[in-house]
Order: structure tokens, then C-alpha cells, then sequence
């Protein structure tokens, strides 16, 4: 659909709402493909990446990012690939921190592997930061080599503790991976829940080709959380963070585990975000291909207008939900895209 020929008569600050009634408010930017670290379910071990001359540069990205600000978007996440290795990153945080002092947004925040975490965590609580994902599978540091291909436990742990010295509040992120981290979970909820952290169990979805078949490390969680109840005692919690986690309390340690299903269980009907890569692609869903430019319209209107009337469209052609599948007769993801360029 031509965006200009769409007859769309959004006001440039109405609120971004889809078909199906659903107000989007949550925008999570991919600011890199790039990433040091190339976990087996994320990447392949010989990813190309994107020229860097395709990517949205810092001012565009706070453009397009200040553009949904001004259409009711309320939390921005910034992801990757990891986006604490997007060259003056901190420059785009100090930037959008500025939709934080208006009241425009409620949060900014980052999903990272923490890798670079400690240089950076003084500066980002300093501009309004409150809370940050980090992702980490295994304490093990030769199992947390083997995940990530080459990373070094001890610096995402530094990225942990400082983290938390400077007042963030961290939520580990764990993929659950059959036959590799299955046997830690429950050290690593102990290992979070002891540190204040709360965290978050992931499934393994099936985006890009990463060498291996899929079936060979889906862990459905459902078989996570009955392992889990035998030793700990959950109690159902309805807090959101706004993401498509579903909470419990574990009893025993008081703070919070987090389980995000897409695969055993579907939660698109509240799904409230939208997500754009580096390059300023629009996705409407995580799991589908619906997509479309926004850098050419960015790039073409210095009013914004067209990429607005862009962002009406993509709204409008938001899918019901995903249709992820894992399925061993089946040999192609069920995406092709890897989650690097949207950033989960
Ligand atoms: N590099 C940063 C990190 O790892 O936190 C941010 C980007 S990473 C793509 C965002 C999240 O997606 C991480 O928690 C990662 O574990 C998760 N992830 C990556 N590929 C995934 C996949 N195929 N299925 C489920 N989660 C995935
Ligand atoms: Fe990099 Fe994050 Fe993907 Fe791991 S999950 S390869 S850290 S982008």
C-alpha cells in the first residue's frame, strides 16, 4: 500500500490504535544488528551484518523514535543485536531522555547481554533510566562461552553488580534451552532472586537460520514450570511490565518470575508494541513479516508527515498475532529473519 494514497486522516497526535482495538504504546528499536556475542539460538556462527551506511543514524533514530513519542508511544526499549555496541549509543539515550522530563514517556530502557554494561550503567541511571533486561543463560562460565560462542561470564557479571550499584533495577533474561541450560534454572532463579533481580524464562522461537534445527533446543516451558513448582510455590500475580511476560510470586524468595511463551502460549491478544530495526523498518508483529520503510519516508519529509501517514499503515496492517511453529518435518523457521534485526 502506497502510505500517501492511504486516504488515512490520523491527526499526527492521535493515538496509534489497530483493527483488532489495540492501542499501541510500547516501541522497541533495534539500534544495531551487530552484536559481540552470537548466541546459538540468536545467531549463526557466520551472520553478515548490514553495511553501516544503510542504518538510521543516532538523530534519525531519535526522529523516528520522537515521532511515535508524539503519537502516544509511552516506553521505548532500546535492543539490538546488542545496542550497548552501536558506536555514541549513549548520545540517542541522553537524547530521548528528554520524553522522560516532559512526562511524554514513562520509561526508557534497554534489553542488553551486559557485556559493556558496566561502563555504561552510571550514565544511564543518571539520564532516567530505571530498569534494564539483561540477558543471561548460564553461570557456568564454560557453558556461558559455549551459549554465547565466545563470551566472557565475568563481564556480564561486572555489568550485573554495576548495574545495581548505580540503582537500576535488573531482570535477567533466560532462554530455556533443551539439553544445554535445563539442569540451572532453578540456580539461576535462586542466583537472581538472591541479588533482588527478578527474572524472566524465555522460549526458544524459531527466527533464522542458526545452523542447528530448532526442535533440537525448544524447551517448552510449560514442562519448566511444573519442574519448577516441585521445589518452589508460585502464587499467580497480575503485574505487567507492559511486555508480553506472565508473572508469579514465588513464595519462597518473594520477588517475581516472569514466563514468556509464544510458543506454548499465544498473548497477541494485548500486545501493545511495534517494533523498527536499524535500518528504520516497521514491524507490527514479532512473528509475522508484515513490514514496512520508514527511512525512506523519514528521509523524504523533513515534516514528518509522510513517515506519520507510514506509521498509520503499519498500524493498520498490524496482524492479529504470530504464527510460530516448531516442527521437526518442517526445515525453514518459521520467520526468516533472525532476532538481531528486531531486537525480541
Ligand atoms: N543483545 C541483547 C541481549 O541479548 O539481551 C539484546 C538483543 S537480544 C536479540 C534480545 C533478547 O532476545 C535476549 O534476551 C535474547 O536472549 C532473546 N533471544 C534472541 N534470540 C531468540 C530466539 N530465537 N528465541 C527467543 N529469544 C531470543
Ligand atoms: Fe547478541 Fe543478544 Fe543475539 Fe546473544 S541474544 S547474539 S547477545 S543479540
Amino acid at each position: 500500500m502506497d502510505p500517501t494514497s492511504s486516504g488515512s486522516k490520523a491527526e499526527p497526535s492521535a493515538a496509534l490504535v489497530d483493527t483488532f482495538g489495540r492501542t499501541i504504546t510500547y516501541l522497541r528499536v533495534s539500534v544495531t544488528d551487530r552484536c559481540d556475542l552470537r548466541c546459538v539460538y540468536c545467531m549463526s556462527e557466520q551472520m553478515s551484518f548490514l553495511p553501516k551506511r544503510d542504518l538510521l543514524s543516532l538523530d534519525e533514530l531519535d526522529r523516528l523514535c520522537s515521532a511515535f513519542v508524539r503519537r502516544g508511544i509511552r516506553k521505548i526499549r532500546l535492543t539490538g543485536g546488542e545496542p550497548l555496541v552501536r558506536r555514541n549509543v549513549m548520545d540517542l539515550f541522553r537524547k530521548l531522555s528528554r520524553h522522560l522530563e516532559s512526562g511524554a514517556l514513562t520509561e526508557l530502557t534497554l534489553t542488553t547481554n551486559g557485556t559493556q554494561l558496566a561502563k555504561h550503567a552510571c550514565e544511564l541511571a543518571a539520564l532516567g533510566v530505571r530498569r534494564v533486561n539483561v540477558s543471561l543463560d548460564s553461570l557456568d562460565e564454560d557453558r556461558y562461552r559455549q551459549i554465547t560462542r565466545w563470551g566472557d561470564l565475568k563481564a556480564t557479571l561486572k555489568g550485573l553488580d554495576e548495574a545495581q550499584a548505580a540503582g537500576l533495577s535488573v531482570k535477567l533474561n533466560v532462554v530455556a534451552l533443551r539439553g544445554v541450560n535445563e539442569d540451572e534454572l532453578e540456580d539461576l532463579l535462586l542466583f537472581a532472586h538472591r541479588r533482588n533481580a527478578d527474572m524472566t524464562l524465555i522460549e526458544s522461537m524459531p527466527m533464522g537460520d542458526i545452523g542447528v534445527h530448532r526442535a533440537d533446543q525448544y524447551l517448552p516451558l510449560s514442562i519448566v514450570r511444573a519442574r519448577l513448582m516441585s521445589r518452589f510455590t508460585f502464587d499467580e500475580d497480575d503485574f505487567s511490565t507492559g511486555g508480553p511476560a506472565r508473572y508469579v510470586l514465588v513464595r519462597e524468595t518473594g520477588r517475581r518470575l516472569g514466563f514468556i511463551t509464544p510458543l506454548t502460549h499465544n498473548f497477541c491478544e494485548s500486545c501493545n508494541r511495534v517494533r523498527v530495526s536499524c535500518t528504520g523498518t516497521i514491524y507490527s508483529c514479532l512473528g509475522q513479516d508484515n513490514a514496512f520503510d520508514l527511512r525512506g519516508p523519514l528521509r523524504a519529509d523533513p515534516t514528518d508527515r509522510l513517515l506519520q501517514h507510514t506509521i498509520d499503515a503499519a498500524i493498520l496492517d498490524k496482524p492479529r498475532g504470530h504464527d510460530f511453529v516448531i516442527d521437526r518435518r518442517l526445515s525453514d523457521p518459521s520467520i526468516s529473519r533472525h532476532m538481531n534485526v528486531t531486537g525480541g
